[in-house]
Parts: C-alpha cells; sequence; structure tokens
C-alpha cells in the first residue's frame, strides 16, 4: 500500500532500527519504547490488522510467531509479552498488521 508507513519501513524507504528480516516479514525497534525491549514484527504484505487474517494468509502469522520465538531466544529473553491491537478502541494506531514484541520489565495484567 503506497501511503502506509509500515510498508515503507519494510520496504526501506523510511529508515528504521532492524532487528530481524527475511523474506516473510521484518522486524524493528519501536521508536517509542514501552520497556527496555520493544520491537515490532510485521509482514511485508499489507494486512491492515489481525482481522485481516484468513485461510490465505494465516501462514504468515503462523512464520511470525516462529521468527518471535527465535529472535527472542537468540536474545535471551525468557519472558516477554506479544500484543497486537484491532482497531482504534483497542489502540492500533498503524492500519498495518503489527506485533509488538516488549520485555525487560515487570508487566501488569490486566493491559490498560
Ligand atoms: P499500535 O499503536 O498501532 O498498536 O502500534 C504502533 C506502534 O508503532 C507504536 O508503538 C509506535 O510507537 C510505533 N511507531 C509509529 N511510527 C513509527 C515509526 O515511524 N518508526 C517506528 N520504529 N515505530 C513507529
Ligand atoms: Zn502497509
Amino acid at each position: 500500500m503506497s501511503d502506509c508507513l509500515f510498508c515503507k519501513i519494510a520496504a526501506g524507504e523510511i529508515p528504521s532500527s532492524k532487528v530481524y528480516e527475511d523474506e516473510v516479514c521484518y522486524a524493528f525497534n519501536d521508536i517509542a519504547p514501552q520497556a527496555p525491549t520493544h520491537f515490532l514484527v510485521i509482514p511485508r504484505e499489507h494486512i491492515p490488522s489481525v482481522a485481516g487474517i484468513g485461510v490465505e494468509n494465516s501462514g504468515v502469522v503462523a512464520h511470525i510467531f516462529e521468527v518471535i520465538a527465535r529472535v527472542t531466544a537468540e536474545q535471551g529473553i525468557e519472558s516477554y509479552r506479544v500484543v497486537s491491537n484491532i482497531g482504534r478502541q483497542a489502540g492500533q494506531s498503524v492500519a498495518h498488521l503489527h506485533f509488538h514484541v516488549l520485555a525487560g520489565r515487570d508487566m501488569t495484567w490486566p493491559p490498560g
């Protein structure tokens, strides 16, 4: 999608602090970290949110979770939280599917 911020980041058109990349997904540090470790994992394909996941593209999500498990393990992170906000009421501000990975501090439940 031409005017999508995260499509541009995945394409390297807007700079970001890369954590990991492959042909399916791109991971980068959040510009406003909410924990000592806070990175985002996005598909290269434009999918607006979890609500846009179906049988035709759910393999991307499986892949992203494999990547999250591998990257956190490589960084020695044993406890972390994965979050995806869907829609404005839940706090989604960028309409390109992304999974927040947060770690490095105590976390509360329920989330705010
Ligand atoms: P959401 O609010 O949609 O769940 O998450 C969007 C996230 O993207 C926020 O945590 C926000 O800080 C991050 N973000 C927004 N714009 C940029 C940017 O230009 N670069 C990076 N690295 N992160 C961004
Ligand atoms: Zn996009």
